[in-house]
């Protein structure tokens, strides 16, 4: 019987199990993909997110873990009129597949047994446990006394127990050798409607140009990437030399309000999974918060599950409120996102 399964080891995941594991609990961490896994993602850490990890971790990010360029500088972002905005912050460039198993790592040196190949299926709430059915490398049935579900914007697990339809943005990407006029050090984000349908963005990683669109109708990608691709010639002489890699992944389509789906009974959802994420590159860090306070709950009401639900609610309010505030802004600067104020 082990005191708490964690689904998912991406930062919501391997905070909660770290946390958990660190106060004396027995912790399983499970996580579907072989590990080191590969995670889309920009792979900037803002300075929200360096700090959170010093909090959570007690250590500095590593450089082992870091991209070329490993410093960011911050974001700019070319409204829906081409007005540019620069948000300038110290943060840090990383790939999220060595990250993601550096938090992994540190979460098994405090005690927590982490179980990769191994994916959550499905599960059934009994009266003062949950029998946790896996597949995979070690496929069979575990109890735990609670399931905190980090697994991440598909959510197959989450399915099972929660009817409705997620709404995705698809988001697109590709990893190119070329040049571009423009510094290095920024992420830059791209909202003008006729270049995606939510965003458009360009970093560097190791001196590959990595190009992305995002958008609401996956059919859509080609005609906006090419249009995208055309307007970075046209403005910052992008000029590539070859493709050497592309990837495809879905992101939650939050909507006006930013609800979240904290979890039901035993099982609470952290992460992307319940909702959380923010447009200014804070993923990441809302992944990291909401991770701690699902663990922080469940430690502080173990004996009264009743309690823990809004336990975790409450914890997560400033949480909740910052990120709605960041949407209103990003929609204050570009009317592409003017639902969101
Ligand atoms: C293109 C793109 C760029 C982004 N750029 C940034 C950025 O620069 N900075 C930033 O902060 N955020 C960024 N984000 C957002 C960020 O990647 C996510 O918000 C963050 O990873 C969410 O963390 P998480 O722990 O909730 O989920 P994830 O990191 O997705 O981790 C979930 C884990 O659960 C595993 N899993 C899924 N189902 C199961 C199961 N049934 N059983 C066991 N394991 C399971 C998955 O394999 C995965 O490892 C970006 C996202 C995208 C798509």
């Amino acid at each position: 019987m082990y005191d708490v399964i964690v689904i998912g080891a991406g930062p919501a995941g391997c905070t909660a199990a770290k946390t958990l594991a660190e106060n004396g609990y027995k912790v399983l961490l499970a996580e579907k993909l072989k590990m080191p896994r590969y995670k889309s993602c920009s792979g900037q850490l803002i300075q929200k997110s360096l700090h959170l990890v010093k909090r959570y971790f007690n250590e500095e990010v590593p450089a082992s873990v870091t991209c070329a360029p490993a410093e960011n500088r911050g974001m700019i972002f070319t409204n829906d009129k081409g007005r540019v905005f620069s948000f300038e912050q110290p943060g840090l460039n990383v790939w999220r597949s060595s990250f993601d198993q550096w938090l992994a790592d540190k979460a098994a040196e405090s005690g927590a047994e982490i179980r990769d190949g191994t994916a959550a299926v499905s599960c059934v709430e009994q009266e003062t446990s949950v029998a946790v059915a896996f597949h995979g490398k070690e496929t069979g049935i575990q109890e735990t006394k609670y399931v905190l579900d980090c697994e991440g914007v598909v959510g197959a697990f989450k399915k099972k127990l929660v009817k409705g339809t997620p709404q995705y943005i698809t988001t697109y990407q590709t990893f190119n050798k070329g040049k571009i006029d423009l510094d290095y050090h920024y992420f830059y984000a791209y909202l003008q409607p006729e270049l995606s349908q939510y965003d458009a963005w360009m970093n560097v990683k190791d001196n590959l140009l990595v190009l992305g669109v995002s958008v609401q109708e996956p059919g859509k990608i080609p005609v906006f990437y090419d249009r995208f691709i055309a307007y970075m010639k046209e403005k910052h002489n992008l000029q590539i030399d070859e493709q050497l890699k592309t990837d495809r992944w879905l992101m939650p389509h939050i909507r006006p309000g930013c609800a979240i789906d904290y979890g039901r009974g035993r099982i609470l959802f952290a992460g992307e999974i319940a909702g959380f994420l923010n447009p200014m590159g804070e993923g990441i860090s809302a992944g990291m918060e909401s991770g701690y306070c699902a663990a922080k709950a469940v430690m502080e009401c173990f004996d009264n599950p009743d309690l823990v639900y809004d336990n975790y609610k409450q914890s997560t309010e400033p949480l909740l409120t910052y990120m709605q505030r960041q949407w209103s802004f990003v929609a204050g600067i570009a009317d592409t996102f003017k639902e969101m104020k």
